[in-house]
């Protein structure tokens, strides 16, 4: 399986030319490659300074107010500085928004930019109201940007789109981000009633205006994505009540879908009967998945999860309620049956992970993609699940040929050049090695107590603590030094 990251935690990203060729429909070849190789750029261009981290920035609270029309996305943004608020906090930003007014308790403000980074002159030890807006155009093309990004800086786009849909998430510093900081968002997004907004958190009003609707949210995160779609191009949605929870797919038309690959050629399900057996095991796969993940991580309360096909391609999101998966990551889950649900463990696993700490990846990435597969193996059989690790051992679907590592190097893996193979393939094969030292018992009890902290970024020294006291010490030094 071929995962790698875009920009968070919680994404997910297909990219090999192998995969490419073999899931790729030929006529939508090129733009897809298009699309990947925009991704990539994006990967190498949002790398944050290293001032970013500051963990004790407190509680700020941020009103966002977006509106969508057909050719504008405007954003109004609030943000209530606490007093006594650090100066030196740093607000990474995208510098190439063009900010329209900021104002500081309603006067014009002064900032700057250093990189990433805005730097608002702001008296610290008084609490303050500090405001901006900016817009986004959509392009000829079709894409949303601000122009500034597109002339001179295409890697650094404020948001991921097509014609149809927009993806915003904070990596993409479409609005001032503190990292590794818990903030209270109150925020309203108004969309043309063709339109549909997903959020991070679970909707706390929707009202009709006019031709417009207004989704409201109210949460406190470390990050609120919003996901804008075109609400008339998928199919009808398939609903079902499960356990306590109602599920929510909306998948693209497609007259065509992957359904195997024989001899390295894609073999391709085409009768209406045929693609809509293929998708109900899609969904039948996910509510299996997420009980699974309910039974043997921890019961989250959860009363709505939506999952939503997207057409950007390389976008896969497993969001607090929703996720966005694309149409290649839908092949793949038709392959292999467990794309879907990788981003479904992010419901658990790795999306508050410190933003720049060693094994940051890892603990987002690998220890999620694992415990995927340890419910794959719950539903697909241990011949299945032994077959998806020596995929990963072997670098099967990577660009590059077999290789070693060692844990070290995927500890120290950052975003980049070689994150596929050390995150999604090698750190899955070492936390199998650690799993087969210990028990799967065990080692479901390691991550519940490191990941189940809300409000809490994971780091490797919770993990770390966790496996001491489990008496697990001695089996995770081996780990350093083994070469897999
Ligand atoms: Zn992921």
């Amino acid at each position: 399986m071929l995962l790698s990251s875009i920009a968070t935690a919680f994404h997910s990203f297909k990219g090999s030319s192998i995969y490419r060729s073999l899931f790729t429909p030929p006529t939508t070849g090129l733009l897809h490659i298009s699309g990947f190789t925009l991704a990539v750029l994006l990967v190498l261009a949002t790398n944050p300074p290293v001032l970013a981290q500051k963990p004790e920035a407190g509680t700020w609270s941020y009103t966002l107010h977006l509106q969508l029309t057909d050719t504008l996305l405007q954003v109004d943004v609030a943000i209530n500085l606490p007093a006594n608020h650090n100066s030196s906090t740093w607000m990474l930003f995208n510098r190439h928004i063009g900010l329209h007014d900021v104002t500081l308790n309603g006067a014009p403000a002064g900032f700057h930019r250093d990189g990433d980074t805005l730097v608002v002159d702001t008296p610290a030890d008084e609490a303050a109201t500090l405001q901006m807006n900016y817009t986004f155009h959509r392009s000829e093309a079709g894409s949303w940007s601000d122009g500034a990004a597109n002339a001179g800086n295409p890697g650094v786009a404020p948001a991921e789109s097509n014609n149809t849909q927009i993806f915003l998430e904070r990596f993409h510093k479409w609005y001032p981000v503190v990292y590794d900081n818990f903030a209270e968002y109150l925020i309203s997004v108004v969309v043309p009633s063709t339109h549909v907004v997903y959020g991070w958190h679970r909707e706390t009003g929707r009202d009709k205006a006019g031709d417009n609707t207004v989704y409201r949210y109210h949460c406190t995160d470390e990050d609120v994505p919003l996901f804008i779609t075109r609400g008339d191009i998928f199919e009808a949605a398939r609903q079902v009540d499960h356990n306590g929870t109602h599920f929510e797919f909306r998948f693209l038309p497609r007259d065509k879908r992957l359904l195997a690959v024989s001899d390295n050629k894609p073999v391709y399900a085409t009768s209406p009967a045929q693609i809509d057996s293929l998708l109900q095991s899609t969904t039948t796969n996910a509510l299996l998945a997420f009980d699974w993940f309910q039974a043997n991580l921890w019961f989250q309360e959860t009363d709505t999860v939506r999952v939503v096909e997207s057409s950007i391609f390389g976008l896969a999101v497993g969001m607090k309620n929703c996720i966005v998966i694309d149409r290649s990551l839908m092949s793949m889950e038709a392959l292999d049956g467990y794309a879907l649900s990788h981003e479904l463990g992010h419901l658990w696993i790795g999306i508050h992970t410190l933003y720049q700490a060693k094994g940051k990846f890892f603990l987002g990435e690998s220890v999620n993609e694992y415990v995927n597969l340890l419910s794959y193996k719950s539903r697909a059989g241990s011949a299945a699940f032994e077959q998806a690790i020596r995929n990963k051992t072997e670098l099967r679907y990577s660009e590059k040929p077999f290789f070693k590592a060692r844990f070290d190097q995927v500890l120290n893996q950052g975003r980049g050049e070689g994150q596929f193979e050390l995150i999604y393939n090698k750190g899955v094969v070492f936390m199998h090695e650690f799993c087969n030292r210990i028990g799967q018992q065990k080692l479901l009890s390691i991550i519940k107590g490191t990941y189940s902290r809300p409000n809490h970024f994971v780091t490797l020294s919770d993990l770390e603590n966790q496996i001491r006291q489990h008496g697990c010490w001695d089996q995770y030094l081996e780990l350093f030094g083994l070469e897999l």
